[in-house]
């Protein structure tokens, strides 16, 4: 489908993060863009140029030089916005990148709104909508797996699997509308086993999909951790070990220097962030009494709990006793980890397997710490999930919108099966139709476009 943007606006933007860079990029697109730039450069004239090539020269101010730039010219329809788009790269100095914006204005630009170059590259059929967020969140990935997931769905992997699920059930539609046509005549061109047969299959995938879900949100926003244990466990000393072994890295705002993030760490591309670490890593060697409550509140906030125990002075009984406490709910995932090992020589850990999987660390001799790594990895991952070839949903809004379709499907079911008439059931189809096609765009209100782009930033 290919819309042509409402507005002929030219807009302009910072296109990289504010702040003093070697170099920053100012990007227009629309109509004027080549010509707005034309008359604040000095060097060719970009007119006469072809697209996707590079001009070196200045930008001046009423014959004032602001700055030496190169100008990168991508002519329509050839560009991220199928408009013409002039990408300005000068020296990355906060006043030299306002002139440059102050002067398109001055010019006939605007500036431009949050995410609005993407919203005109999805309105101009560049990318459909589940692409176009991808691009915000491959901008947000700061791990291999959330890397992975958003470049696939940019390119299109998730979008294809919604299509071929729509394109059956457009089959399925016709073979409804069909009938409606024929109504008068009481005839059933759709064979109804058959339509049921479809129906299952659409939603098993869609149950995959909805499945996929909750490991898709472990990617993009990493899994919410708490260790918790009586005082002296070893809490603090297993923090540490894991937080010191292996950070997760993230490169700041100016791409210049990469800073750790703090109790946060990365095991094969997932990250691991621990909740409410500043008591526990203030100090190794005062007794912490956190309150009943607090622990339980730490609790709730988390996905997987790591329940840490002393093993030469905690009975299986007393595991018992300390995990019920915590009144886990059935999501919350629990490894039960027994401590200073190293003093007992070895240990049976079948009585207190009997109560939760269980594994056995020393945290100051940095013993197990690998296999406490695996088994966390292996908790969240659920065996189930291998993400080279699964297509994952990370997007709360396309969650939402295949529930709709699932639930629009049981109602064509149960229409199926109570004998109701064909219009019905082509109106719970249209149903499902409608909330698919919101996913990749195919069905889109101003509303819903509103409200994603606006959550993108400026220059996006
Ligand atoms: P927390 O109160 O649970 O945070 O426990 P800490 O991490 O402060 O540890 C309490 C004490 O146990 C400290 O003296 C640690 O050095 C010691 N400790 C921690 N882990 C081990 C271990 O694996 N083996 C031994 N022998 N001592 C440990």
């Amino acid at each position: 489908m290919y819309y042509s943007t409402n507005s002929p606006d030219t807009i302009v933007a910072l296109a990289t993060a504010s702040g003093k860079g070697a170099i920053a990029v100012v990007r227009l697109s629309g109509p004027e863009a080549i010509n707005i730039t034309n008359k604040i450069f000095h060097g060719k004239n970009l007119d006469q140029q072809s697209s996707h090539t590079l001009h070196f020269g200045t930008i001046r101010d009423n014959g004032r030089v602001l700055d030496e730039v190169v100008v990168s010219l991508f002519k329509a329809p050839h560009s991220y916005t199928k408009e013409n788009v002039v990408e300005i790269s000068c020296h990355g100095s906060d006043y030299i990148v306002e002139q440059i914006i102050r002067l398109t204005l001055q010019h006939g630009a605007r500036l431009a709104q949050a995410g609005e170059f993407t919203k005109r590259a999805f309105l101009n059929g560049q990318l459909d909508l589940a692409q176009a967020e991808a691009v915000a969140d491959l901008i947000a990935s700061d791990s291999r797996l959330s890397h992975e997931v958003a470049m696939k769905q940019m390119r299109g992997g998730f979008s294809q699997e919604i299509k071929n699920l729509r394109a059956q059930l457009i089959h399925f539609a016709s073979m409804i509308e069909l009938e409606l046509d024929f109504s008068e005549e009481d005839v059933e061109f759709a064979d109804r086993s058959a339509l049921q047969n479809l129906i299952y299959n659409i939603q098993k995938l869609i149950r995959d999909l909805l499945k996929s879900f909750e490991f898709g949100n472990v990617i993009k926003h990493g899994v919410p951790v708490v260790i918790v244990g009586k005082p002296n466990a070893g809490k603090s000393t297993l923090l540490n070990v894991l937080l010191n072994e292996e950070k997760a890295i993230v490169s700041d705002v100016a791409g210049t220097t990469r800073d750790f993030i703090e109790d946060e760490i990365s095991i094969e591309g997932i990250s691991f962030r621990f909740i409410d670490t500043a008591g526990l890593r203030e100090t190794t060697d005062k007794v912490e009494a956190i309150g009943v409550e607090r622990t339980l509140k730490k609790v709730e906030e988390a996905s997987l709990v790591i329940y840490l125990f002393d093993i030469a002075t905690t009975s299986s009984q007393e595991l018992d006793q300390e995990i019920k406490a915590l009144a886990l709910d059935e999501n919350t995932a629990l490894l039960a980890v027994a401590n200073k090992i190293d003093t007992v020589g070895s240990a049976s850990l079948e009585a207190y397997h009997a109560i939760a999987d269980t594994i056995a660390i020393s945290a100051s001799e940095k013993e197990g710490i690998e296999t406490l790594k695996q088994n966390l990895l292996e908790k969240v991952r659920g065996n189930q999930l291998d993400t080279s070839d699964q297509t994952i949903v990370t997007n709360l809004r396309h969650y939402e919108n295949l529930q709709q379709t699932y639930t629009a499907l049981d109602d064509v079911l149960t229409g199926i099966s109570s004998g109701i008439s064909s219009d019905f059931l082509a109106a719970d189809i249209r149903r499902a139709l409608y909330a698919l096609g919101q996913i990749t765009g195919e069905i889109t209100t101003d509303d819903l476009l509103d409200n994603i782009f606006s959550k993108f930033c400026i220059g996006k």
